[in-house]
């Protein structure tokens, strides 16, 4: 089957031409005008790999990176900007892209550069992308994926005890939210009587020592005296 590719280009003529030489050397291509309509058909079709200028209408072509990163979407990308775009390479290319051209270009050369990028990525990424997409929460420098029952802290697994995972899911899902020990407890340990509310501080105490830089002055789970608990973005 050939591999299918999304060109994200408001100038029509680039588009069209773009489109004509991609197909001649046998791939499949799908088209978007604007940035936001390029997201959704990402999202909708996972091409193989996408060709995504820089600047757009409705969305520029950093946003689109930054949101199909957001999204786990590891959809390999060849960035277009225009020579004199105010383009951070370095930004571009930690926001997900995997290499740019500059306008003008031959067609010849875009050819070429897409089956580079589709050499080195492989298929793998396209594979993994069209499983079922898996819940992610993100707090601060916090991933965490609740299906899978993963957390990072600064890209660094967190070893997490059952309890305190589930703690830290449910303070995730319910950040800015002031949340009582009796919440807490029933939420996360099922219990419907009051029950012995220490245990809920001492897995707060043990999941500060793992994502908190100083448990003194925590940044992410603040004690809110007299209440409870909320978890905050680090400022
Ligand atoms: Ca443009």
């Amino acid at each position: 089957m050939s591999q299918k590719l999304l060109v994200v280009e408001d100038e029509i003529s680039i588009s069209t031409l773009l489109q004509f030489n991609l197909e001649q050397a046998g791939f499949q291509v799908i088209t978007a005008m604007d940035g936001k309509n390029g997201l959704e058909k990402a999202e909708r079709e996972i091409p193989d790999l996408i060709i995504l200028d820089l600047m757009l209408p409705e969305m520029d072509g950093l946003e689109v990176c930054k949101e199909l990163h957001s999204k786990k979407l590891n959809i390999p990308i060849l960035m277009l900007t225009a020579k004199d775009d105010e383009f951070d390479k370095v930004l571009g290319l930690e926001l997900g892209a995997d290499d740019y051209m500059t306008k003008p270009f031959r067609p010849r050369e875009v050819v070429a550069r897409v089956k580079a990028i589709l050499r080195r990525t492989g298929a793998t990424d396209t594979e993994k992308n069209k499983k079922e997409k898996v819940e992610h929460l993100q707090i601060g420098e916090v991933d965490i994926y609740p299906e899978n029952y993963e957390a990072y802290f600064k890209g660094e697994a967190l070893e997490l005890t059952p309890k305190e995972f589930e703690l830290l899911v449910y303070l995730t899902r319910n950040k800015g939210r002031v949340l009582s020990r009796e919440q807490l407890l029933s939420a996360v340990w099922n219990y419907d009587f009051v029950g012995d509310t220490r245990i809920v501080d001492v897995h707060i105490s043990h999941l500060r020592d793992k994502i908190e830089m100083n448990t003194r002055k925590p940044t992410y789970i603040k004690t809110i005296r007299g209440l409870g608990y909320k978890l905050e973005e680090p400022q």
